[in-house]
């Protein structure tokens, strides 16, 4: 497996700038390329189609679903663009956690529906086995506040049918018997909630679209962007020019810069994000079932299963790291940044606290990634003002959890 993986790895990304972590990854790599035939509905770089009612510009988690629902809704005459392969700008290292627990109730039921897509609308429409891992997530709360603002949330979850309840410490203990629940003061449990493997779901999406009609042009980038005294746009990439009905602009970390092509100050900031994923730890094996995915706000990290070991990802409430403020490099593509461990430490040394057995175990591998944020954390989903029929689908933190736009 190691051979294979290594001449996997040096074909595909002769760079080495980044190193394959987990068994799923890799059969992903070896799905996509037994899935890419160079024919005319899914190209690798020919000639485009002249005209399609809409261009969805990135083949990322938001660009591939939308591509999906939109064919569901009877749109076939779509072209998405992706200047890379898809899912290789931030889709394809999350960690692809899907949480019922959100603030704003839009949003909450994006995730539900996110949730019920990867776990049974995909595996009944493919006939294969979901790759959704249902492990449920148990969120704790310290303070008054916090008890407060869950039990606000568990009202509004109630009326989207989102599983949340309440657990005493005891019961959390047999959940998650890692976790010290002690100073607990409140404990929620969301049964529903899991984590996916990003890529398991965004190809079979792309292949239904597909299916249903859509154009996946993979390797084309686009350009510029003009629209036409008619008012349809034309979409320049390197591999021609299309002219489009309406435009979606899908292009994650790059949406700025998509949307400087027409104008557009696109409110998004990219981020460094990191998890870290640990060695195996014996307990794990003598567990009968995976662990859920624990967080709370003193460690403000995600903790869940990977394999055998630990997954741990801070979100950094202090000292977090802006990318490419000055603009993006257009050739950054499925690439990882360099560790930084060391920033994470503070948040690290809390998750040690309230996960003793984390501190017992090395680093196996760590994944820092670009993660786009808007300033109220919610993606940027809608028409352009002042534009008429451009979209913007960017800016998503959550954006494995939030591709479910139907
Ligand atoms: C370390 C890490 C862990 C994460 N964990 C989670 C998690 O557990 N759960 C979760 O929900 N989210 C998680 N995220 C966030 C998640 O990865 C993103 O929100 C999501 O992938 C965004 O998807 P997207 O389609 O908007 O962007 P992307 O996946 O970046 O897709 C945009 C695509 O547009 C293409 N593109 C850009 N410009 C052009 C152009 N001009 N022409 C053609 N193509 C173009 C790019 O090549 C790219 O493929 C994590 C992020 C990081 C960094």
């Amino acid at each position: 497996m190691r051979v294979l993986n290594d001449a996997l790895h040096f074909l595909m990304y002769p760079s080495n700038r980044y190193r394959l972590h987990t068994i799923p990854e890799l059969q992903n790599i070896i799905w996509v390329l037994l899935e890419t035939p160079s024919t005319s509905s899914y190209q690798r770089g020919t000639t485009l189609k002249s005209h399609a009612r809409v261009v969805i510009i990135g083949g990322g988690s938001l660009g591939v679903n939308l591509l999906y629902h939109l064919t569901k809704e009877g749109w076939t005459d779509i072209a998405l663009i992706e200047k890379g392969e898809l899912t290789s700008g931030s889709t394809w290292h999350a960690a692809g956690l899907c949480p019922s627990f959100n603030g704003n109730m839009t949003i909450s039921q994006i995730h539900h529906y996110t949730m019920e897509l990867y776990d049974k609308i995909i595996p009944a429409e493919t006939g294969d086995a979901s790759t959704f891992h249902r492990t449920g997530s148990l969120r704790i709360g310290f303070t008054e506040l916090e008890e407060q603002w869950f039990k606000n949330l568990a009202s509004r979850a109630k009326q989207i049918g989102c599983a949340f309840d309440f657990v005493s410490k005891e019961e959390a203990q047999k959940i998650n018997p890692l976790m010290d629940f002690s100073k607990a003061r409140i404990i929620l449990n969301t049964p529903d909630d899991g984590h996916v493997d990003p890529t398991s779901v965004v190809m079979p999406l792309a292949q239904l679209a597909k299916k249903n009609g859509a154009e996946i042009n993979r390797y084309t980038q686009v350009t510029d962007i003009n629209q036409l005294p008619s008012g349809e746009w034309e979409v320049i990439t390197d591999k021609g020019t299309i002219i489009a009905e309406h435009v979606v602009n899908a292009a994650g970390c790059f949406s700025r810069e998509v949307g400087a092509m027409v104008g557009v100050d696109v409110p998004i900031i990219n981020l460094e994000h990191q998890y870290l994923v640990t060695e195996d730890l014996p307990v794990l094996s003598t567990l009968d079932k995976e662990l859920p995915v624990c967080r709370d706000s003193y460690t403000e990290s995600y903790i869940r299963q990977e394999g055998k070991g630990l997954l741990v990802g801070p979100y950094e409430t202090f000292g977090c790291k802006p990318w490419a403020l000055d603009g993006m490099d257009w050739s950054f593509d499925r690439e990882l940044f360099e560790p930084d461990v060391e920033r994470l430490m503070p948040f690290l040394e809390r998750c040690m606290e309230l996960t003793p057995s984390f501190a017992e175990v090395g680093i196996k591998t760590v994944i820092n990634g670009p993660i786009t944020h808007t300033p109220d954390d919610n993606p940027l989903v809608g028409p352009q003002a002042g534009l008429r029929n451009f979209w913007n689908l960017c800016g998503a933190s959550i954006g494995i959890a939030q591709g479910g736009y139907r």
